[in-house]
């Protein structure tokens, strides 16, 4: 490991510090001023960083402290993972469980799952199919929010299931096309695009209880 790379492990951890510290028991002035520093020395300057130099530690109060460490987090565009964000992660599986569902209802067996393999250290959850982990990565920021982490594990899971099966799973049973997810209006939903981009079902509920929604405009 090069020095440089030493330094950015070190930003890594203390952004980590400084993140839980604003998302949790309160944040110290110590763990912003040494991260403004290595930031300074890892050439990633910006206002916050020239602000928390130039004044002096005592003077910056518990709301500059704050600010201050926010703007560096965004400053260095930092990703929390699911070390510290472990409820994002449970979004995630919730996801699959709803995922799996739509499996099932079109007679595919096998395990759903999120998993994060050995071989990749990008800290991204990936979805595991009948053991089968080769789909694209899912950053933590996913699981935010249910519609997104629906969204994003049923495309994995529609990708793992081509991988392992060879089969154009799911497909709209009026156009026989291979539907794809997406978000609708903050909904998740397997689109197709025959006849006019339509929705086949929100991801959940394919089959049964699935009904057809039109999204063409009136016209
Ligand atoms: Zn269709």
């Amino acid at each position: 490991m090069d020095s440089s790379e030493q330094v950015g492990r070190a930003v890594k951890q203390l952004a980590a510090q400084v993140y839980s510290g604003l998302h949790g028991s309160g944040l110290r002035v110590e763990p912003v001023v040494e991260l403004a520093c290595l930031m300074e020395e890892y050439g990633l300057s910006g206002s916050a960083v020239r602000e928390i130099l130039e004044r002096r530690t005592a003077e910056l109060g518990p709301a500059d402290v704050v600010r201050l460490g926010r703007e560096l987090l965004e400053l260095m565009d930092f990703e929390p993972g699911f070390d510290l964000e472990p409820g994002w992660w449970a979004t995630l599986e919730t996801a699959a469980k709803v995922v799996e569902g739509d499996l099932r209802a079109s007679g595919i067996e096998g395990a759903l799952g999120i998993t994060m393999p050995d071989w990749d250290d990008s800290g991204c959850a990936r979805v595991e199919f009948r053991g089968a982990c080769g789909s694209p990565p899912i950053w933590p920021s996913s699981g935010k929010d249910i519609g997104v982490a629906l969204a994003e594990v049923a495309d994995a899971t529609q990708d793992e299931v081509m991988e392992v099966t060879w089969m154009v799973w799911p497909t709209c049973p009026e156009h026989r096309l291979g539907l794809h997810a997406d978000l609708v209006e903050g909904t998740a939903v397997w689109q197709c695009a025959g006849g006019g981009t339509h929705v086949a079902a929100r991801i959940g509920e394919l089959g049964g209880s699935s009904r057809r929604r039109d999204v063409r405009p009136s016209t």
